[in-house]
């Protein structure tokens, strides 16, 4: 079997040229989109995530904004920013971008993350827009699990009626992609580290989603024939590469499509922020 390499990269570009043009139109009506990124620390990955954040807003005829704070930061100050951001009417998205210091406790990392306005979250990671999303009414779709949605869609993968198993329950990719699956109607598997004979979980699945963090767990022997694996994974190795959490070489031959790592599902989660974005302006605009 050929195994087709789903392009990420192209249809993130796609996504960006759509986001581009809604731009424009809102610019033309007085409306400058709007995003707003809190960065505490001096995390060198996020740093770097901060960085193409901005850049990418920018291409997109997004304003974007860093509020940069160290990372000694108390968290009466992470707030104010929030709130500063929450009240400015320029200001149509925020996020906070995580792993917050170290210095700052559960507690107040918790009060930072949902004290952003529901109307401004997109991330997608409030309670409010996670629990939507659980009822099958998303304000903001998070993401990752969202462009995992759209590569399928652009690939052509028939969802409805097919086996899906997703591997990792994280708050911000296995738990809503599942969700998110389950409503285009898949029947939906969530495994995770303490799931029993995981290959033999996954050899039942037409779709496969690896969202876990461990290089290469997910074998080419685990797989069904013509299945469609998705690769969140984003794990660097020791000699600086980076890959994901499948055996890409083992997959080629018995997967039917497979997104490679890098350039698979990673350009899509910065496309759909900028979408959502994009999205909470033209809300916004229209009064909502
Ligand atoms: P996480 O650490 O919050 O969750 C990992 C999940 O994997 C957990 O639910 C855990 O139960 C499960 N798990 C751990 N060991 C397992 C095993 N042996 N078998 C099955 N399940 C196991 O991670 P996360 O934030 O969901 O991220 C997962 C991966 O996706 C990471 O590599 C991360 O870098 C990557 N990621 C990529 C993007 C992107 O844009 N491509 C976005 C977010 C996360």
């Amino acid at each position: 079997m050929v195994t087709r390499i789903i392009d990420g990269k192209a249809v993130a570009l796609g996504l960006r040229d759509e986001v581009r043009r809604r731009a424009l139109a809102l610019r033309e009506r007085g409306v400058v989109p709007g995003l707003t990124v809190i960065l505490a620390g001096d995390d060198a990955a996020s740093a770097t995530y901060v960085r193409n954040k901005e850049r990418a807003a920018l291409e997109c005829g997004i304003a974007g904004r860093t509020v940069r704070l160290p990372s000694d930061v108390d968290a009466l100050t992470v707030l104010r920013a929030v709130e500063e951001a929450n009240a400015d009417p320029g200001v149509h998205g925020i996020l906070v971008q995580l792993p917050l210091p170290a210095g700052l406790s559960r507690a107040e990392c918790q009060e930072i993350e949902r004290a952003i306005a529901p109307h401004k979250d997109v991330d997608g990671f409030l309670p409010v827009s996670q629990g939507l999303l659980l009822l099958g009414q998303p304000s903001f779709l998070p993401c990752t699990p969202a462009g995992c949605m759209r590569l399928l869609r652009s690939a052509g993968i028939e969802v409805a009626g097919r086996r899906a198993v997703v591997l990792g329950r994280s708050a911000i990719v296995g738990k809503p992609l599942s969700h998110l699956l389950l409503a285009a109607d898949a029947t939906v598997t969530i495994a995770h580290s303490k799931t029993p004979d995981l290959a033999d979980v996954v050899r039942q699945a037409d779709i496969v989603v690896a969202a876990v963090g461990r290089p290469g767990l997910v074998r080419g022997a685990w797989l069904k024939p013509g299945v469609c694996v998705l690769d969140v994974g984003i794990n660097r190795l020791p000699d600086g590469r980076l890959t994901g959490d499948v055996a890409f070489d083992e997959a080629l031959g018995i997967a039917g499509a497979i997104t490679p790592v890098p350039g698979g599902v990673g350009p899509m989660t910065i496309a759909c922020l900028l979408d959502n974005v994009c999205l909470a302006a033209e809300r916004a605009a229209e009064g909502h």
